[in-house]
């Protein structure tokens, strides 16, 4: 089946658990929403947003202030190495475009009959380490991140990773850190939230991460790649600047609400 744009606002359900298990193929393209120009202006009023009575900037890992491009192109260069495939042996973070492993082998020069043969076997072998700690230690940071999260601290606020990351990827996720020269967790200007256990829900957890900041002196400004959970945080905080990545997302076909922003990286040119 070939990419179709899927936009539907009743049967999301649905269609959701038709992408889980293969049947259809969402793509959205990532990028076209932000405008490059507005940037500057939305990062620097997300910062202006952090006073001291309302201090919390929180920040999703993954394709928010962490690329796993490096992640998923070292599982298909070891998968490569496994199989005796020289091709997916050479592939790097270039192949990576989105979350279809068989767009990667494609671009890894990979004829289209042998990208159907092996992406069952693929799969597989990525699901068993894509969310480990020792494949995300391979992250790297979305440009000007680094930068970013030290001005939130500059500012007097309090940085609070929150990601659907399980506790067990906790040190991989620090190693990627300290890489990246991220302010790491002290538990308290600097918290990492994790998920609990692998198996909980992604979007059940956020909700759960909503209610944990609405207990806290509240929250300044948000910053996700996905647009379920910008949505959620806009809602559950109409007051804060709440930032969408157009980075890339799961696929769901959920448009991100219109107060929203978006951002492609945090640079602040000019
Ligand atoms: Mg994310």
């Amino acid at each position: 089946m070939g990419n179709r744009v899927l936009r539907a606002r009743n049967g999301f359900a649905h269609l959701r658990a038709l992408w889980y298990r293969g049947v259809v193929e969402i793509e959205v393209p990532f990028g076209a929403r932000a405008v490059p120009s507005d940037q500057t202006r939305i990062l620097r009023e997300a910062l202006d947003a952090i006073r001291p009575g309302r201090p919390a900037a929180a920040f999703d890992l993954d394709s928010t202030i962490l690329s796993n491009k490096p992640r998923q192109a070292r599982i298909v260069r070891e998968f490569g190495r496994a199989r005796g495939i020289a091709l997916l042996a050479d592939c790097t973070p270039r192949a990576v475009v989105s979350w279809d492993l068989r767009d990667t082998m494609r671009l890894c020069g990979l004829p289209a009959d042998e990208v159907q043969r092996l992406h069952a076997d693929l799969r597989r072998f990525w699901l068993h380490r894509f969310f480990t700690s020792d494949y995300c230690r391979e992250d790297e940071p979305i440009a000007g991140a680094r930068d970013y999260l030290h001005r939130v601290l500059g500012k007097g606020g309090q940085v609070l990773y929150i990601t659907g990351r399980h506790a067990g990827m906790e040190e991989g996720t620090l190693h990627a850190f300290r890489n990246a020269g991220f302010p790491l967790p002290d538990g308290a200007r600097v918290q990492l939230w994790l998920k609990p256990q692998p198996d909980d829900d992604d979007d059940r957890w956020k909700e759960t991460c909503n209610a944990r900041l609405l207990e806290l002196s509240g929250l300044a400004c948000a910053f996700d790649n996905e647009p379920t959970h910008v949505n959620a945080y806009k809602r559950a905080f109409p007051d804060a600047r709440v930032v969408h990545l157009d980075t890339d997302h799961s696929g769901r076909p959920v448009e991100v609400r219109p107060d929203v922003p978006s951002i492609v990286d945090f640079r602040m040119p000019g």
